[in-house]
């Protein structure tokens, strides 16, 4: 028996069994084939996790394993595609940590019903997790970066703030806070994504890398301003939570600034306003002619830096 290909079986081919209808060859050939059904399109992305990097070295490895996927996933989410397939590349020192990230990655595909469609193992000298995912979507449907519009309304659904939070009391060796769930548990917005392709929101991003980082995406893909008004972030619950245990001005400059909250980021016409206050997102600015974008406190522009705040008026 190789082991190689029987740890590969017994570790994730033969515990992830779902399939996903459009498969015509599956996992164990040398790449998989998929049917692309009529008046559809295939959405796919990919992303890389390295241990140290990406996630702490302390952290639970099949947790790092599940917040991989879940990275990957809320891809999809931003592009409103219905999550069908991975393919995982995984990168480990040793049979003890492979094993325990596939606890993690299996776990995901199955709790998305997602089919692990192929991937390719090896060992390294760092654990690494590289997920591609690929979904379907209606053709001429996907939401970009680049469609937002004069006059759109800016929107978020999710929370901000809450992981960058989690990851500074993990960091300072509270790895029982309050916040910390957070950080280790990532919550693709799947269901929520496609939702908002339904309604025909067409400019969306999730938010991994801070909201005022990310809004520089959709400002430049976009060619607009985007004013992001302060009142409106506090209104969020991310500003009940956390104020208690940062501060205020803290609180501000993680939700600002802090990661991997994976939150969706999107703009849409005026008219949708019901309809987005109706599914619990939140009104959080303007879009407007120029090209930058701009933090509001009640109607001013103030002053901050994308790593830190500067002050509020
Ligand atoms: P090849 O030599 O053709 O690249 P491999 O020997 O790397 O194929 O892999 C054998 C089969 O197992 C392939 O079908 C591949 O997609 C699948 N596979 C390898 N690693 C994984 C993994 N970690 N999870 C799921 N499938 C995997
Ligand atoms: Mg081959």
């Amino acid at each position: 028996m190789n082991h190689e290909f029987d740890a590969i079986r017994r570790l994730f081919q033969q515990r992830v069994p779902f399939t996903h209808q459009t498969t015509t060859v599956h996992n164990g050939d040398d790449a998989s084939v998929h049917d692309i059904p009529e008046g559809f399109e295939m959405v796919i992305s990919t992303d890389t996790a390295v241990q140290a990097i990406h996630w702490p070295v302390d952290m639970p490895l099949n947790i790092a394993g599940a917040r991989a996927v879940n990275a990957a996933l809320s891809d999809l989410a931003a592009m409103g595609a219905m999550p069908a397939w991975i393919w995982l590349a995984i990168s480990a020192k040793d049979k003890q940590s492979l094993a325990q990230m596939s606890d993690g990655i299996v776990q995901t595909c199955l709790a998305h019903n997602i089919e692990l469609a192929g991937g390719d193992t090896t060992r390294s000298a760092t654990n690494a997790i590289n997920v591609t995912v690929g979904g379907l979507i209606p053709k001429g449907s996907a939401m970009t970066r680049t469609s937002a519009k004069r006059d759109d309304e800016i929107w978020l659904l999710g929370e901000l703030g809450l992981s960058a939070a989690g990851l500074k009391q993990w960091q300072s060796g509270d790895i029982n806070g309050k916040f910390v769930p957070h950080f280790q548990t990532i919550k693709p917005q799947l269901k929520q994504g496609i939702q908002l392709r339904e309604l025909g929101v067409q400019c969306c991003l999730d938010v991994s890398d801070g909201l005022l980082q990310d809004t520089g995406h959709l400002c430049h893909g976009s060619n607009l301003s985007f004013e992001i008004e302060v009142t409106k972030l506090q209104t969020l619950q991310s500003y009940q939570q956390l104020p208690p245990l940062f501060g205020e001005e803290k609180s501000l400059e993680m939700m600002l600034n802090g990661g991997e909250d994976y939150a969706l980021l999107f703009t849409a016409k005026p008219s949708l306003h019901s309809k987005l206050l109706n599914i619990g997102a939140h009104h959080i600015g303007q879009c407007v002619s120029g090209d930058s974008v701009h933090l509001k406190n009640k109607g001013q522009i103030i002053d901050y830096t994308m790593n830190g705040f500067d002050h509020f008026a």
